[in-house]
């Protein structure tokens, strides 16, 4: 679903994901997690239980800014 033109600026927006590197030097893309980040000795955050969805962020071709969406 493509958001209807930059809120800002009426540019269009192109789809595109927000990519992190993982300890093994892997990219994965970012992913949405529910409530607030609590660090762990072991995985560096825990996430265990919470609601993770992948997001999908659209930026306006225009100025630059970049709508997210975790559906
Ligand atoms: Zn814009």
């Amino acid at each position: 679903m493509k958001p209807q033109g930059c809120p800002r600026c009426q540019g269009s927006m192109t789809r595109g994901f927000l990519v992190e590197q993982n300890a093994s030097h892997q990219y994965q893309t970012a992913q949405w997690v529910e409530g607030e980040p609590v660090t762990s000795f072991w995985t560096g955050l825990k996430l265990k239980g919470r609601t993770k969805l992948s997001v999908e962020t659209w930026r306006c071709s225009r100025c630059g800014f970049l709508e997210s969406y975790a559906r």
